[in-house]
Parts: structure tokens; C-alpha cells; sequence
């Protein structure tokens, strides 16, 4: 029986996998993203090559958002310092709120100098070259040694980026660097068959020499890495590729050096020891330091939540009820430290649960599970009059935000497809705000 209406912040996989189940019980959902278009890092994350992939994850969504009783409401960012914060949210008595944001805070090792010109987080670097305004209008210049921190799946889909398809000049050489060894390596391996044409074989042999001792002196065989995690070392590249991929074991970075123009020019690395730690392994700094020439780093080492949302909010993630006697509830419910109670009808799900965990696959398991508890809930809540979305969009206009719909959606999707067509190219995205929003008032005027 429907309750009222459950708002569903964040329009990525998470949200909308959540927006779906609650949506097919029958209850209405009003859906607020940040972004003018729905998908998340489905849409402005997964590598753009990916065509067939997010072609399906596409059609999903505007399914789920074509539901008559989803509203979406997109370019409407939720912020403690914005435009829209959560108590005016709750003004409009939604029976529920599910918090889909995913993990849009940057890690950040406090390196000195890691304000330089020329160091990224791959978070943004990725929203870059998937053409996410603003970011795919500012400087993320690369030159011709670059440095990527992490080796997951991430750092595999940047180093593709620069090696093979960015437009412009490519550089000479991608670094990879990791605190731990080679049998740490969390990118999977059909990922990396995309790179491992750029791989040097013979410089990383000589990698793996160097830290031998240092990996055996933690009980791992070195003559174990091709057929454990680096299959490659044993097949020889098939033909002569512009530049090289290397891997730099067992070292952290400690500071960035600057130029005169304020560019990363070298990064200071300090050597590990890999330690055991129960089942696992960690590394442990040593006081031998080296000096390595880059004028580019990316981090890729995952990220964490918002706390400019104005979720509770403790060392890079929202807080969930602590309670252990019925996990599956308490895992998604927001727990407010001040009151040492759940913040009532509050849910959390996806990457802003737990932040950069998984594929796609994951988020919407997670989601679907997140959505449990909310309907559960829902089912033994008095009903509620929320305001209807007419009211929402007015009461947003009047702030001064430009809402788009669902309707908006489907017109910016006709425009962007049309230009495709016209150039000839796979796919097309309008990379700014403005002309997106262009080009929804010239289809809507068109039709
Ligand atoms: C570089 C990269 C490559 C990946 N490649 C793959 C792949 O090939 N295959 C695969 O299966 N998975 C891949 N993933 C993982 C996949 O993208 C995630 O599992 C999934 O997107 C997480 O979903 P989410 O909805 O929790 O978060 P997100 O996808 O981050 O969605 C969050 C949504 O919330 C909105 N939002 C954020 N803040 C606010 C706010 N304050 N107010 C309102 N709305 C807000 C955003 O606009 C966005 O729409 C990749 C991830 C990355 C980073």
C-alpha cells in the first residue's frame, strides 16, 4: 500500500536500482541528481569505449525513470551549502529518503605539494575525459611521464586513456606506483588485456628482481607472478606500440617538487618493506628515499563520501546504525551520533554506503538490498502527504535552479544521438551544462 512519496538522492546505478524496486511496489518516487543526465559513473565513470555496456545500463535507466510514478528532477545538486539542503528536503514530507550519491570526496594522502599543476584525482580525471561538466572543460593537460598511484581497475582505465586513446600528444611513458607488490594487484585481468600491449616486459622483470628480496622476505615466490596475477610476462607483445607502461613495486609517494611554472616536475618515493598482517599483507615504509622524474600523477586509490552533504559523517563515510542485531536493516539506515538514534526514515546505498566498492553489479545488489529495509519501513509507517512535484519544481525554480525532467532527458538523448549521427561517430556528449541545455529547448522546440 502506498505511504507517500520516497525521495531518492542520486541518480547512478545505486539510486536507480533502489528507485526501481520501490517504484514497483507501488509506491512514488521523486528522484534529485546532481547531474543534468542520470547514470552516474555508469555514465560519466565506466571507460567511454565501453559503447555496449552502458548502452544497456542506459536503456535500464530510462525505463525505470519512464515508471509513471518516478519523477526525476536533474541538475539539482544536495548540499548542507547549497541551493537545496536536507531540511528543506524533509519540509516537503517525503515518507522516505534514500541517499544514492555514490563517493564524490576526494582521498587525499596530504602530500606536500599535491596542489601542484599537473596532479588529478582519478576521480575527476575520469569525470574529464567522460566529458562530465564542469571537469571536462578544465586543464587536466598531461605530459610525458606520468605517474598513476594504485593499481585496481581504475588505474587500468586511465593508463588505457593515455596510452591509446586520448586525443593530442600521448605520453612516453605511464608509471604505475604501489605501496605493496605484485601479488597485491586488484585490476582484473581481462581489464588489463586492454594495456598489456604497452607493457615492458623486460623493465618489469627488472622490477621484479629488485624487490625480490624484500616480497620473499614475506614468504611470496617471485617465480609465481606470471602465472598468479602478470600472465603476460610469459607472452611476447605482438608488434612495436608507442609508449611504455612500468610498474614501480613496494613505494610511496612522500612529496611532489614543483617547477617555476608551478607543475609537478618530481616526485619523492620512499621504499617498503611488505609486512603480513593476518591473512594479508601491508606495507611498511622504510628511510630510503629516491627522487623519480614525472610531470604528471594521478591518484588512483579510491574515494570517499561527501561531507558537504550534511549526512553524519565520520573518516570518509555517511554513518549507519551501528546495531548488530538485524544487520541487513541496520547496514543502510543512517544513524545520527548526537542522538545515538537512527535518523528516522533515512537510508543510504551503493557507493555512498561503501565508498569505491565494486562494479556496477554490486551497486545494484546493494540497492536492491538497501531497498528492503525502506519498504519495510514504509509498510509500518503512517501515511504522509508529500508535496506533489509540481510544487517541488516551482519551489526549485524559485531558487534559481534550472530543473530537468525526465521529458528534458529524452530530448537531450534525441539531439545527442542526432549530432552522432551527423559526424558519424559512435556516440557524442555535449560537454557542458549550457549546451545541453541548449539543446533540449531546440528539440523541444523542434517537436
Ligand atoms: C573509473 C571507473 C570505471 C568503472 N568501470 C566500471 C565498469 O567497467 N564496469 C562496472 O560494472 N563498473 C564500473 N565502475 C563501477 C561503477 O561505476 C560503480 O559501481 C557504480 O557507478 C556505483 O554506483 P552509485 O550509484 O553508488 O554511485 P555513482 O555512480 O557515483 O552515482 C552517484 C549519483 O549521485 C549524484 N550525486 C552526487 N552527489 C549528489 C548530491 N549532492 N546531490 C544530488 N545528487 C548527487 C551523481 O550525479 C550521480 O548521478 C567503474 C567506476 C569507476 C570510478
Amino acid at each position: 500500500m502506498e505511504r507517500g512519496t520516497v525521495f531518492v538522492i542520486g541518480a547512478g546505478p545505486a539510486g536507480l536500482f533502489a528507485t526501481r524496486k520501490i517504484a514497483a511496489a507501488g509506491h512514488r518516487v521523486v528522484v534529485f541528481n546532481r547531474d543534468i543526465k542520470p547514470g552516474g559513473l555508469a555514465e560519466y565513470g565506466i571507460y567511454p569505449q565501453k559503447f555496449h555496456m552502458k548502452a544497456g545500463l542506459r536503456k535500464q535507466f530510462a525505463k525505470t525513470l519512464g515508471m509513471p510514478n518516478v519523477q526525476y528532477f536533474g541538475n539539482v545538486p544536495v548540499s548542507s551549502a547549497g541551493a537545496l539542503s536536507l531540511g528543506e528536503l524533509r519540509q516537503w514530507n517525503p515518507a522516505a529518503m534514500v541517499f544514492a550519491v555514490g563517493a564524490q570526496g576526494t582521498k587525499k594522502l596530504g602530500l606536500p605539494g599535491e596542489e601542484a599543476k599537473g596532479v588529478y584525482s582519478a576521480k575527476d580525471y575520469v569525470y574529464y575525459y567522460n566529458q562530465l561538466p564542469p571537469f571536462a572543460s578544465r586543464d587536466f593537460s598531461s605530459g610525458r611521464r606520468v605517474a598513476i598511484i594504485g593499481m585496481g581497475n581504475v588505474m587500468v582505465d586511465i593508463a588505457r586513456w593515455l596510452l591509446q586513446d586520448m586525443p593530442g600528444q600521448k605520453p612516453e611513458e605511464v608509471t604505475v606506483i604501489a605501496r605493496r607488490g605484485p601479488f597485491e594487484v586488484k585490476f582484473d585481468e581481462k581489464e588489463f588485456d586492454h594495456i598489456e600491449m604497452h607493457l615492458d616486459r623486460a623493465t618489469l622483470r627488472a622490477e621484479l628482481d629488485r624487490i625480490e628480496a624484500r616480497i620473499r622476505a614475506c614468504d611470496q615466490d617471485i617465480t609465481k607472478v606470471p602465472e598468479s596475477t602478470f600472465p603476460w610476462l610469459n607472452k611476447p607483445v605482438s608488434g612495436p606500440v608507442q609508449g611504455r607502461l612500468s610498474f614501480r613495486l613496494l613505494t610511496s609517494p612522500i612529496a611532489i617538487k614543483v617547477d617555476a611554472q608551478g607543475r609537478i616536475c618530481r616526485l619523492t618515493v620512499v621504499e617498503n618493506l611488505l609486512v603480513r598482517k593476518g591473512d594479508t599483507t601491508a606495507a611498511k615504509a622504510t628511510d630510503q628515499t629516491t627522487d623519480l622524474e614525472y610531470d604528471t600523477m594521478i591518484f588512483a586509490i579510491g574515494d570517499v563520501v561527501d561531507p558537504a552533504l550534511g549526512l553524519p559523517y565520520e573518516k570518509g563515510g555517511y554513518l549507519t546504525n551501528p546495531d548488530t542485531t538485524d544487520p541487513g536493516r541496520a547496514a543502510y539506515e543512517v544513524f545520527d551520533p548526537q542522538t545515538g538514534k537512527v535518523l528516522e526514515g533515512c537510508y543510504v546505498v551503493g557507493w555512498a554506503r561503501k565508498a569505491s566498492e565494486g562494479l556496477v553489479g554490486k551497486a545494484k545488489y546493494d540497492a536492491e538490498q538497501g531497498a528492503n529495509p525502506v519498504l519495510q519501513y514504509l509498510a509500518g509507517a503512517a501515511p504522509r502527504t508529500a508535496a506533489t512535484p509540481e510544487e517541488i519544481r516551482r519551489e526549485l525554480k524559485r531558487k534559481g535552479l534550472r530543473v530537468v525532467t525526465k521529458e528534458d532527458v529524452n530530448l537531450l538523448v534525441r539531439a545527442e544521438e542526432a549530432q552522432a549521427k551527423a559526424r558519424n561517430l559512435p556516440a557524442l556528449k555535449f560537454s557542458t551544462n549550457e549546451e545541453m541545455l541548449a539543446a533540449m529547448e531546440k528539440e523541444r522546440q523542434a517537436a
